[in-house]
């Protein structure tokens, strides 16, 4: 075959994969279709690597199959070691790779010989597009590597903040604007010393904005490094002239920033002050709030009892149903309620557990109907004229400081107002506090009765005593 036609064929399945993309993206918008739409990312994904392998400007195939035979099947056995919980601290390390990658096509691409051939508008643009590939790669890389420690507990959750930090970044950020320009100045390969400087500082900037970020906002975090990546292999796919790593990456890139806008909009939170590490926050001023009133317990049976008289019965889950891995037994009791004619849905906070929509994958996983499935909108004004409510393993979606306490880092962000129903059960194991570190003042409001224990282990016990 010669290379026009084998050109024309890679372009054909660079289109297709790019529909096949296009699609996987639709397809992951409901939870219906989201099998399919992985499905679609695979093929495109597969499509994509045959066809830019099969290019006849690539070399080496032994080498390329043997790094992708390697590397699927460290990416098989880890997917399948990790546990659910822990998918956002993989999705923030596979999010570095991508920066890492954009770093190293950087600098492999500013060092081919056969760019230093290009004309010298077209040098110039290359040199310009090497500059911000690795400036976004890198802060993607550093960035996404503090968020994983933040998310796996190994860095401190509460936001480091420092006087002046905003006009540090302001001042890097100018640096690094001066060194492009040496950059691109520069013949030959003179200009390395100013990349690498560049890449020194934007990997500090990359540390400095999501270490500045509090624990209630990572999951704006999460989404908006998906986002990074997104650009950062759209950057990558310029200067290695492939058509489809740019389209890919855009998609990527888009698709995250508008899920951090969303995701910004259900925690009121402000996009740019989160994207800009935290600028122009005012909330979490003030001493915290002490609590007032007491805690009290209920018993199993007693528990119980309570959802035997009850007509309404509305369950919060949280990240503590991920960790107990309570979803099964949960159905099961949703099941037995709803038989013996009582009404029962699901409330949803958009941030509840540790990954966009972890909430509703476990629950499909357990194959609860998505008609009993509410989002906090939806359901919120209903819980006045509930008589139940179960938080499970839920703490800050449920929080009422988030509506009245200004000194809480979480304040102004939407929660589920559990303590708007006549009793509230909060199924946990201790009173320590969730993700966000903040008290809760659920458990000391005088229609909340606390049911410690790991929740899969009570939910069986509840089960117990409602079958007998
Ligand atoms: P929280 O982290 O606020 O609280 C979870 C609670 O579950 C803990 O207080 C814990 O209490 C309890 N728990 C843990 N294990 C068990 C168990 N085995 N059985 C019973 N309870 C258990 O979770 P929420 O879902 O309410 O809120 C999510 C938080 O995570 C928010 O602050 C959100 O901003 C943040 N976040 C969300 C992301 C997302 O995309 N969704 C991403 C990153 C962060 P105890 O130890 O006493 O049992």
């Amino acid at each position: 075959m010669d290379s026009i036609n084998l050109n024309g064929i890679q372009i054909a399945a660079y289109v297709f994969a790019s529909i096949l993309f296009i699609l996987s993206l639709g397809g992951l918008s409901s939870q219906e279709s989201a099998k399919r739409g992985v499905f679609y990312g695979i093929i495109g994904m597969a499509l994509a690597i045959l066809a830019t392998v099969a290019g006849k400007e690539v070399h080496g195939h032994i080498y390329i199959l043997a790094a992708i035979a390697i590397a699927s099947v460290i990416g098989i056995l880890l997917a399948r070691k990790v546990e659910m919980t822990s998918m956002p601290q993989l999705v923030a390390i596979l999010h570095s790779f991508v920066g890492l990658a954009a770093v190293l096509v950087g600098f492999g691409s500013y060092l081919d010989p056969k760019t230093a051939k290009l004309e010298s508008t077209e040098h110039t643009i290359h040199l310009v597009e090497v500059f911000i590939g690795v400036f976004i790669g890198a802060i993607t890389f550093t960035g996404s590597i503090v968020a994983w420690g933040k998310l796996e507990g190994k860095i401190m959750s509460k936001p480091l903040l420092y006087p002046g930090r905003h006009i540090v970044n302001i001042v890097l950020l100018v640096a690094c604007i001066v060194l492009g320009v040496f950059f691109t100045m520069a013949g030959g390969t003179d200009g390395m010393m100013f990349l690498y400087a560049m890449t020194g500082i934007a990997c500090f900037i990359g540390i400095m904005l999501v270490m500045a970020i509090g624990g209630a906002d990572m999951p704006v975090v999460v989404s908006m490094l998906n986002s990074y990546s997104g650009w950062a292999a759209s950057a990558a796919g310029f200067m290695l002239g492939n058509d489809l790593l740019i389209v890919t990456g855009a998609l990527v890139g888009s698709s995250g920033a508008i899920l951090s806008i969303i995701m910004c909009e259900a925690m009121n939170r402000s996009f740019f002050s989160v994207i800009l590490g935290g600028f122009g926050d005012v909330s979490s001023a003030g001493p915290a709030v002490a609590m007032e009133g007491e805690v009290t317990a209920l018993n199993h049976e007693e528990v119980a009892d309570l959802l035997k008289e009850a007509k309404s019965v509305v369950i919060v889950p949280g990240y503590g149903m991920a960790v107990a891995k309570a979803q099964y037994p949960i159905f099961d009791m949703v099941q037995t309620l709803r038989k013996a004619g009582k009404k029962v849905r699901f409330a949803i906070h958009p941030v509840a557990g540790r990954l966009p929509g972890h909430m509703n994958v476990l629950l499909a996983e357990a194959n609860v109907p998505y008609d009993i499935v509410l989002e906090m909108d939806e359901i919120n004004e209903d819980l006045p004229e509930t008589d139940v409510v179960m938080v499970i393993g839920a703490n800050d979606v449920v929080n009422p400081g988030a509506q009245d306490d200004p000194s809480s880092p979480i304040f102004g962000m939407p929660v589920i107002e559990a303590w708007k129903a006549e009793k509230v059960i909060v199924m946990k194991r201790s009173m320590s506090v969730g993700y966000a570190g903040v008290e809760n003042p659920l458990f000391y409001k005088p229609n909340t009765e606390m049911l410690y224990g790991d929740a899969k282990v009570s939910v069986e016990k509840i089960m117990s005593f409602l079958k007998a």
